[in-house]
């Protein structure tokens, strides 16, 4: 493969990861990862924790430092999106009109920030947080505390801006029209534990109504409005409500697109020689039986990777139980699993909610779907486990702390 070329597509940790992973697999030939970003390529956890909150630098963002790439022989192209791929002929266009011919070429485009579309919005100075400019903003405009603060949407970004702008001291009020934040994720009753948590810390939390209107006042504030007529003023309006696959690129091409770049098992598209990983890619994943997109970032981790290894013709399946993580207040979370259209039917508690040390697991016909673990570690694995082996639980033994996880099962 010396004299072949590997593109990759992405300025975030799916495309770093992927480039890593091309080269330590032993691939010598020639490549090129171009970014719509002017910097490196960059983890977005950061961004709406201890970055935002200027506790960490620029090294606790970039996967790598910039010589790194260098010292791979990987060529960066940065501040250029791609904005053609001719399928057919192997040829990626650049925004500048170049063009980069390639063997094999990785999609990482990840995601980009739904926008509110109310009356109002278009016109009004609105912050968005995916990028680490939006980051720097945001920062910026909640420097010194004292600000009264808006946010729109009660899912995992909304949450946490509300958490980093509490913790530097301003008000806030957090709109989510649904009747408790997180909802989709985690359903209500662990969907409640965040709203508790929230107003515990002095969010003003407005559930069950979505924002109708948005109306700019002349000294640059915000009054948002609710379906309810509820008026909230912001010196800072910050609006999470979701984000939308960054597709435009294959969709042009002809590639299959549907939430997301469908992808096999392998994360190959439905060309053969061109792969799709991140939040970008909607990949079947053989142990749920479907297509999965997860936008969170340890499937960017591994998603990379496993395209790598799967442009270099090895054998891939990926097949990984989803992963995810929050920090908000003196709550840290991981979640393992796939709740998928068919849900749960039952929540079973491990230790109790209220001490913020606990585990929580979602069952459907008594097998363990996902789980949950609060302010307690080293436990992943476990939970992954029985997620993946689908057997049925013993709940008393789930419950009981007492019992080793991987003795739980009936
Ligand atoms: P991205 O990080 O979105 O990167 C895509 C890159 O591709 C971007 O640089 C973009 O500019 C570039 N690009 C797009 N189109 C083109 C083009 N045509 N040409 C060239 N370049 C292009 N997940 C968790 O599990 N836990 C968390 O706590 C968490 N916190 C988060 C906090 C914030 C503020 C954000 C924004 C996300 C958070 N996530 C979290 C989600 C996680 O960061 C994402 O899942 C992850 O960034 C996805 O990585 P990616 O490489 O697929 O895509």
């Amino acid at each position: 493969m010396t004299n072949w070329t590997h593109v990759v597509v992405g300025g975030g940790l799916a495309a770093a990861k992927a480039v890593e992973t091309l080269r330590s697999e032993g691939f010598d030939g020639r490549v090129v990862l171009v970014s719509a970003e002017s910097e490196p390529p960059y983890d977005r956890p950061p961004l709406s924790k201890g970055y935002l909150r200027g506790k960490d630098g620029l090294d606790k963002v970039h996967v790598h430092p910039e010589e790194w790439y260098a010292g791979q022989s990987v060529e960066l192209e940065l501040g250029v999106p791609a904005t053609g791929l001719d399928l057919a002929a192997h040829r990626l266009t650049l925004g500048d009109g170049r063009t980069l011919d390639y063997d094999r070429l990785l999609l990482a485009t990840g995601s980009t920030p739904r926008r509110l579309t109310v009356p109002g919005a278009d016109d009004a100075p609105l912050l968005y947080l995916r990028t680490r400019a939006d980051s720097d903003r945001l920062r910026a405009a909640l420097a010194g505390g004292g600000h009264r603060v808006v946010v729109v949407g009660g899912g995992w970004i909304g949450l946490e801006v509300a958490a980093a702008a509490r913790e530097s001291d301003n008000e806030v009020v957090l709109i989510e029209p649904q009747s408790t934040p997180l909802l989709g994720p985690l359903g209500a009753e662990l969907g409640g534990l965040f709203a508790d948590l929230h107003r515990r810390h002095g969010v003003d939390l407005r559930t069950g109504h979505g924002v109708s209107e948005v109306r700019s006042g002349a000294d640059g504030r915000v009054t948002v409005v609710d379906a309810s007529g509820g008026e909230h003023l912001g010196d800072v309006v910050v609006v999470g409500v979701g984000i939308r696959p960054e597709t435009a690129l294959a969709e042009a091409a002809g590639l299959a697109v549907d939430n997301g770049i469908v992808v096999d098992a392998g994360l190959r598209t439905s060309h053969p020689d061109v792969f799709a990983a991140g939040d970008v890619a909607n990949a079947f994943n053989p142990l749920f039986g479907e297509h999965v997109r997860v936008e969170h970032w340890a499937n960017a981790l591994n998603g990379g990777p496993a395209a790598a290894r799967s442009m270099l013709g090895q054998d891939v399946v990926y097949d990984r139980v989803p992963y995810f993580y929050t920090d908000q207040y003196e709550l840290g979370m991981e979640y393992s699993g796939h709740l998928g259209k068919a849900g749960y039917d039952q929540v079973v508690y491990r230790g109790s909610p209220e001490s913020l040390e606990f585990m929580a697991f979602w069952l459907r016909d008594g097998a363990v779907r996902a789980g949950m673990n609060v302010n307690i570690w080293d436990v992943v694995q476990d939970v992954q486990d029985l997620v993946r082996g689908g057997g049925r639980v013993d709940v008393v033994r789930l419950e009981d702390t007492g019992v080793p996880l991987p003795d739980t099962l009936a």
